[in-house]
């Protein structure tokens, strides 16, 4: 992790700085009015100011009896105040280099002085002798004090990926100085990845020990309080993939970057944050050949703020990623390295480098093979920014017609289609979303068509111009499956009953119990996932009409290897999944495999893993050939699936993503209705 170069320093703790004035250098006075007085993480206006003097800070003493909780009691003939709180009991003269703590003496750094007819104490030194804790911010020019049990504490971590940037807000309930440092990789602890650290002195922490986020390359975010030198820490640390560039800043800081009206709905007025920023990075660049659709796509690992701009002479298109760095693997490659060549569409090749440090700023650059512009249009797809060649797709119209096998929607624009399709139910309906397409001629505009045939009520179609999506939203009777078939000129939707109505599927979550399976570098377990992958795939399957048996539900269980294909077997399903992640020394390997044994299995195998490739976007490990039990074991066809390694920093960081586990288990289902649909291998 570096610093960013706009707030490369932040507050240090300064305590020392009071305790090392001198008792004998009072004289020299030096009256400032710009002191803020914190106590119990409130602001406290005082009708006189409180000032410093050589170092030491005096307010007026009713602040001691109004904030404090203490009695004071004033004697107008020996010139004293005398201060009780419980058990303690101090006397402070004006002008006496002693004060009485209990009886004993003890010495002042400064004197209490009368200032414009009032009495100034020394705020330090009561409040320590009440018991307080008391802490000197130099650069914020701010007195903290904190007693009875009244820490600041640390009440709620979130987190959006906004446009540019990953905002992580630490709310707090109070102002508290705070210290952020960095940690490599393998420093302190060899078991820790990269850090940023943000330590909140006097504060505790009433946010969970470990939160995952899997956004802007951290993997989780840990707090805990650690006494650092007699100081009790809040100590919150960002686990990263890689270093990060970031930028912190807290709202009572004197003037916080941008304005704090930007922040997201979290912020409450008058809340008291520290806000982490993280900038974005390029993961890599790769061109998608699909005919009709050629696409150039620039994997982020979270929305960029980006500008697209054409340069001439020769002519390029360039596409920049504002405050935004390429990962750490993809910086380290030389130029030639991260040069991808393309020979279609016009364009020659694809370069992508950081073009600038602060402000960081990431270009992908599309070269053409003759001085010629080239149609485009590019869209932000999630993380990624997706370059369409060939201009921009246009919907120009749609038919629906009801017909013996199903329903089928025919749509229009002049050149393939490849819609997302996913379903919903309450109501249930299906749901098409063509990315980077417009609707134009006789549907521009969107509308409703109403069908009320057996299979669909009515049809809504719309456009979002701010995404560049256009959806037609299919209102089903009753639960539907539709299979999208690209066509020359646009796209044929097929709509019918599943293929897995009435098939027994026995879904099994891989390892549990005592073996936890692969342990990600954050301390993810695969056992503790492959249960929500099972889960969120049996509703699918249940949604469907398939009838679903989980060889186990809890965490606590590990079926023996045999006893899971014995299950299949004895309820005589028509097909077993064994849900898994992968692992290998090697942290460089990623990306999707499926595993099958009998050769029945092998179509089944590669319909799931070609539905993994499309939902998940990460390298084809390929459909394999390995002797495992449950596989080997079962009477029907059974495929292993491997959704992602967890040994790989780019696949964690997608594991720990919340769509991710989703769209596996989407993956997994759409593999099981291809395959029972009679659908080919592609
Ligand atoms: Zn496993």
């Amino acid at each position: 992790m570096r610093l960013s170069g706009r707030r490369a320093s932040v507050l240090a703790f300064a305590l020392i700085l009071i305790l090392l004035v001198s008792a004998t250098s009072a004289t020299t006075a030096a009256a400032v009015s710009d002191i803020t007085l914190v106590i119990n993480g409130r602001v406290v206006a005082t009708d006189s100011p409180p000032i410093l003097v050589s170092g030491t800070t005096l307010v007026p003493i009713r602040v001691v009896s109004e904030t404090l909780g203490a009695d004071v009691v004033w004697n107008q003939t020996t010139n004293s105040a005398t201060i009780t709180s419980g058990q303690t009991r101090i006397v402070l003269t004006i002008g006496a280099a002693q004060a009485q703590v209990n009886g004993q003496s003890m010495l002042l750094a400064l004197p209490a002085r009368i200032v414009s007819g009032r009495a100034m104490v020394p705020i330090r030194f009561v409040s320590e002798a009440l018991g307080a804790q008391v802490a000197w911010d130099q650069a914020g020019r701010q007195v903290t004090i904190v007693y009875g049990t009244a820490l600041p504490a640390i009440e709620n971590l979130s987190w959006q990926e906004t446009p540019g940037l990953a905002r992580f807000v630490i709310v707090t309930n109070g102002p508290a100085p705070y210290r952020v440092s960095t940690l490599a990789r393998g420093e302190v602890r060899p078991d820790r990845p990269d850090r940023l650290l943000v330590d909140v002195a006097w504060a505790s922490v009433n946010i969970p020990e470990t939160t995952p986020v899997g956004e802007a390359g951290i993997q989780r975010v840990r707090a805990y309080t650690e006494d650092m030198a007699g100081t009790p820490t809040a100590r919150v640390v960002f686990d990263a993939d890689a270093p990060v560039r970031y930028e912190v800043w807290a709202t009572w800081d004197p003037s916080p970057p941008l304005g704090v009206g930007d922040l997201p709905a979290v912020f409450k007025p008058g809340q008291e944050a520290i806000v982490v920023e993280i900038q974005y990075q390029v993961l890599g660049v790769e061109f998608v050949d699909e005919p009709g659709l050629e696409r150039v796509i620039v994997h982020m690992n979270g929305p960029a703020d980006y500008r697209v701009w054409e340069a001439s002479s020769p002519w390029r298109l360039v596409v920049d990623a504002r405050r935004a760095t390429l990962a750490t693997a993809l910086a380290g490659l030389s130029n030639d390295e991260r040069t991808t060549p393309v020979g279609k569409m016009g364009v020659a090749q694809i370069r992508v480098g950081q073009f600038n440090t602060d402000p960081d700023i990431a270009r992908v650059v599309l070269d053409v093979e003759a001085d010629m512009p080239v149609a485009y249009s590019v869209i932000q797809d999630r993380d990624d920014i997706v370059i369409y060649l060939g201009g921009a797709l246009t919907i120009s119209g749609f038919g629906y017609e009801r017909l013996d096998t199903g329903g089928r929607l025919t749509v229009w624009a002049g050149r393939a289609l490849k819609p997302v399709v996913t379903r919903a139910s309450d109501p249930d309906r299906l749901i098409v979303e063509f990315k980077g397409a417009r609707l134009g001629g006789a549907v521009s505009g969107g509308g409703t068509v109403d069908y009320g045939d057996d299979l669909v009520l009515s049809l809504v179609y719309a456009e979002d111009a701010s995404r560049q999506v256009t959806t037609f939203t299919i209102n089903l009777r009753r639960p539907m499956s539709a299979e999208a078939t690209p066509t020359a000129d646009g796209v044929v939707l097929d709509i019918g009953r599943s293929a897995l109505l009435g098939r027994v599927i026995v879904v099994d979550p891989g390892h549990g119990g005592t073996d936890p399976g692969a342990i990600g570098a954050n301390g993810v377990r695969e056992a503790d996932l492959t249960p929500l992958i099972s889960a969120k795939l049996a509703v699918l399957l249940r949604a469907a009409g398939a009838e679903v048996v989980l060889t186990r539900t809890g965490s606590d269980e590990n079926p023996d290897k045999y006893a899971r294909p014995e299950l299949a077997n004895s309820v005589g399903a028509d097909a077993l999944i064994s849900v898994h992640l992968n692992a290998n020394y090697r942290s460089a390997i990623c990306g999707s495999e499926t595993y099958y044994y009998r050769q029945d299995s092998h179509l089944l195998s590669e319909l799931i893993l070609s539905r993994l490739l499309e939902q998940l976007g990460r390298p084809d490990g390929g459909v394999r050939w390995a002797d495992f039990v449950v596989t080997r074991e079962a009477h029907m066809p059974a495929c292993l699936v491997e959704g992602l390694y967890m040994t790989n920093a780019i696949d964690l960081a997608l594991i720990m993503k919340s769509d991710t586990l989703d769209r596996m288990a989407l993956a997994i289902f759409e593999g099981l209705e291809d395959f029972f649909a009679g659908r080919p291998a592609q």
